[in-house]
C-alpha cells in the first residue's frame, strides 16, 4: 500500500504538475469556504437522511440478511450514491478530522460489508435467487459503474491515511472484476463508464499493475461494439467508435466524460501520447462547439446527451450537475498532464456556474439540470418530495435518480486539491480562494503560501509567503482568460500581465507579499453566430461569474423574455448588483407569429436591467431567468 496519504484525488505517475492534496492545501474561508462548511454541517447529513428514509442503504442490509429482491428500493445503480456519500465523507475525514464523519464511515462500512460476497462480488441487484443474473444486463445494470464508485471511496480513504476494512473490500471487488472482465473472460464494458477510474487510481495507491491493465483494457474495448444496440444507438454509451477515434464528447455526457477522464489517466500512467492528444483535441473541439457559456455540458433531455456542434439551447440546456463536475475532474487530469492553463480556466468557469449553482444555499436541495434559460416560474417543491430528475424547477430535496446530490458531496469536500500544484521549482495556484499551502518541493524544500482573497467579489488576490528556506523559487499564478487586464505587485513593483499564467522566482522571506490584481470590470459577450438558438443575443459576464435577469427584480411582473439588452449601453457597478441598459419591450399579440414583412419595433420603454450571479438563480423564491438576453434593435430613422 502506498504511503500517499497527501489526500489527492488523482495522482498520476507522469505530468507536468504534481497536484497537492487536502493535507497540503486548506481552504480557510470565502465563496468556497463557506459551501465546504455547509457540506459538512448540512448536505452529507441530508445525503444520508434520505438513502437511509428510501431504503438505499437499507438495500445492502437486506442482501446480508437475504431479503433481496423483495425489499429492494431505488433504481438499479442507488449503491453507487452510498459510494459517492462514503467518499464524501471519507475526504471530509480528512479535511476537517471530523469525528461524525469518521463514525458515518465506519457505520456504512459496517453495513456493507456483510453484503459481499466469497469472491468479492457486490450488489444489491443482480446475482441472487429471483434476481437478475450477474452481468446479465451490461447497458443498464451498472454492475461495474457501482464498483467505480467503490473504489474512489476506497481510494479517497487510503489516502487520507486510513487503509481499513472498506479498503479491503474494494480491493477484493476489483480482484473479482479483473477476474471476470480480463483477457478470456466477459471481454466487454459496462454501459458507464465510471470503473475505469476507479481502477487506475486504486492501482495507484496500491501498486496492483493489473487493475490499471484492467481499465486499458476497459478503455481499449470501448466503441467495439460489445453493448447491444438501444435506440439512442450506441454513442449513448460511446461504444460506437474507438476512444481513440472520436472527434468530439459525444453521447451521455457524464459517461462521455467520465471515460475521457479515465482515458487520460490511463493514457498519462501507460505512456500513451496519442491516446492523450485524442482526448485534447477532443476537448478543444467540444470546448469550442458543444459547451455552454457556464461550462455546462450536454444539451438534450432525451439521452442526456452532447448535442451537435452549436446545438445549444438555452432554455432546453440539460447541463447536468455530475456532468459540470465530471468536466472538472477531466480539466484537472489534462492540467496535470499538460500544466496548460486553459483547462484551469474551464474548470474556474464550471465550478462557479454548474457545481455552485447545483446546492441550494442551505445544502438541502440540488438542481440536476442547469438551464440558462427558464420560461415559467418553477414550482416550491415539497420537502417530502421525490423529483424524478430534471424536471425539476426549482432546486429539489431529492430525485429518484440522485446522482448530483452525492457528487456534489465528494467534490466539495476535496476540493481544496484542486486549487494548486507543485513542481521542482515551485508553487502553482490554479483556482483562487482564500487558503493556505504547504508542501515539499520536488528537492525536499518546504514552502508555503496564505492567500486572502474576496474572489470572485473582488479581483485582489493577495499571497503572503509563509514558508521558505530563503533559496530562490517560483510562485505561479493564472491569469484568467477573461481577464481583460490585469497586475501583478511585487516588492512594491506593479506591473501588467497577460492572460495565461504569471511567474515570480525570488528569494523569498517569510511576509513577504504579492498581489494579483484581477479587473472585475463587467463585460458582454456575444455567442458564435451558428448557434441558432441564441443569435441576436448578449450575456453579461463579471471575473468568473456568469449572470443573469431574472423576474424577481424586474418591476410589476414583468417577464424576462420582454427584456432587450441594448448592446451600446454602459455596464454599472452598483451597491448590490450590476445593470445593464434595455428596454422593457411592450408587445402585440398577433394571430400569426410569421408575417412576410419585418415587424415595426414595437413600443417599449428604457428600463436599467439588474443582474444576478447564475450560480444564485432561483435562491428567492420561484422566477424565470434568462442568460442571453435578446438585443434591442435600433428604431428605423
Ligand atoms: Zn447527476
Amino acid at each position: 500500500m502506498s504511503a500517499d496519504i497527501d489526500g489527492r484525488p488523482v495522482v498520476p505517475a507522469s505530468g507536468r504538475l504534481r497536484p497537492l492534496g487536502i493535507s497540503e492545501v486548506e481552504i480557510t474561508g470565502g465563496f468556497w469556504g463557506r459551501r465546504q462548511q455547509v457540506n459538512s454541517e448540512a448536505t452529507i447529513q441530508h445525503c444520508h437522511d434520505w438513502m437511509e428514509r428510501l431504503g438505499w442503504v437499507g438495500n445492502f442490509r437486506a442482501a446480508a440478511e437475504g431479503r433481496l429482491p423483495e425489499d429492494r428500493n431505488g433504481v438499479v445503480f442507488t449503491d453507487s450514491d452510498v459510494y459517492k456519500l462514503m467518499e464524501g465523507t471519507a475526504w471530509e475525514v480528512g479535511r476537517s478530522g471530523s469525528a461524525d464523519a469518521e463514525h458515518r464511515f465506519a457505520d456504512l462500512t459496517a453495513v456493507i460489508a456483510p453484503a459481499q460476497e466469497e469472491d468479492g462480488y457486490l450488489n444489491t441487484v443482480f446475482g441472487r435467487p429471483g434476481q437478475p443474473v450477474r452481468y446479465s444486463d451490461l447497458e443498464w445494470g451498472h454492475e461495474l459503474y457501482c464498483y467505480g464508485h467503490m473504489l474512489q471511496a476506497a481510494v479517497a480513504r487510503a489516502r487520507t491515511g486510513r487503509a481499513d476494512q472498506f479498503v479491503e473490500m474494494a480491493r477484493r471487488a476489483a480482484d473479482h472484476v479483473c477476474d471476470i472482465f480480463g483477457e478470456g473472460g466477459i471481454e466487454r464494458v459496462g454501459g458507464h463508464p465510471e470503473i475505469e477510474l476507479g481502477l487506475v487510481e486504486l492501482a495507484r495507491v496500491t501498486g496492483e499493475e493489473r487493475y490499471l491493465h484492467q481499465a486499458s483494457l476497459f478503455i481499449d474495448r470501448r466503441g467495439h461494439q460489445t453493448l447491444a444496440d438501444i435506440h439512442w444507438g450506441r454513442s449513448y454509451f460511446q461504444d460506437d467508435v474507438p476512444v481513440r477515434e472520436q472527434v468530439a464528447f459525444t453521447g451521455h455526457s457524464v459517461r462521455a466524460l467520465y471515460l475521457a477522464a479515465a482515458a487520460v489517466d490511463v493514457a498519462v500512467e501507460t505512456g500513451d501520447t496519442a491516446l492523450l492528444e485524442a482526448i485534447i483535441a477532443q476537448w478543444d473541439r467540444t470546448v469550442a462547439r458543444r459547451t455552454y457559456l457556464t461550462g455546462g455540458m450536454g444539451s438534450h433531455h432525451d439521452g442526456e446527451k452532447f448535442g451537435e456542434d452549436f446545438v445549444l439551447p438555452p432554455d432546453r440546456a440539460y447541463s447536468e450537475t455530475c456532468a459540470g463536475i465530471a468536466s472538472v475532474m477531466l480539466c484537472w487530469r489534462l492540467l496535470l498532464a499538460t500544466g496548460e492553463p486553459r483547462f484551469a480556466d474551464l474548470a474556474e468557469r464550471t465550478l462557479f456556474n454548474v457545481v455552485a449553482t447545483s446546492p441550494a444555499p442551505d445544502g438541502r436541495a440540488f438542481f440536476y439540470a442547469n438551464p440558462l434559460h427558464q420560461r415559467v416560474p418553477g414550482v416550491v417543491p415539497s420537502p417530502d418530495f421525490v423529483s424524478h430528475r430534471a424536471a425539476s424547477s426549482l432546486r429539489e430535496p431529492w430525485f429518484a435518480v440522485s446522482c448530483c446530490p452525492t457528487n456534489v458531496v465528494r467534490t466539495f469536500a476535496s476540493l481544496s486539491a484542486y486549487l494548486a500544484t507543485s513542481d521542482d521549482g515551485g508553487i502553482q495556484i490554479h483556482q483562487y480562494a482564500d487558503s493556505r499551502i504547504s508542501t515539499t518541493l520536488g528537492n525536499g524544500r518546504r514552502v508555503g503560501v496564505e492567500i486572502e482573497t474576496n474572489y470572485p467579489d473582488h479581483g485582489r488576490i493577495s499571497i503572503r509567503v509563509a514558508e521558505t528556506d530563503g533559496s530562490p523559487w517560483t510562485l505561479t499564478m493564472r491569469v484568467p482568460e477573461w481577464a481583460t487586464e490585469a497586475w501583478l505587485t511585487n516588492r512594491g513593483e506593479r506591473k501588467r500581465v497577460e492572460r495565461g499564467t504569471t511567474s515570480v522566482e525570488d528569494k523569498f522571506a517569510v511576509g513577504d507579499q504579492i498581489h494579483l490584481d484581477v479587473g472585475m470590470t463587467p463585460r458582454l459577450v456575444i455567442p458564435d453566430s451558428r448557434i441558432d438558438s441564441i443569435r441576436g443575443c448578449l450575456a453579461v459576464e463579471q471575473g468568473p461569474l456568469v449572470l443573469c435577469v431574472e423576474s424577481v427584480d424586474l418591476p410589476d411582473g414583468a417577464s424576462v423574455d420582454d427584456i432587450r439588452i441594448d448592446p451600446d449601453a454602459d455596464l454599472e457597478v452598483g451597491r448590490e448588483k450590476v445593470t445593464a441598459g434595455g428596454r422593457l419591450m411592450e408587445f402585440e399579440d398577433k394571430p400569426w407569429p410569421y408575417p412576410e414583412t419585418a415587424d415595426q419595433p414595437e413600443s417599449g420603454r428604457d428600463v436599467e436591467i439588474p443582474l444576478t450571479p447564475y450560480h444564485e438563480w432561483a435562491t428567492r423564491g420561484p422566477s424565470t431567468m434568462r442568460v442571453w438576453i435578446p438585443a434591442a434593435t435600433k428604431e428605423p430613422g
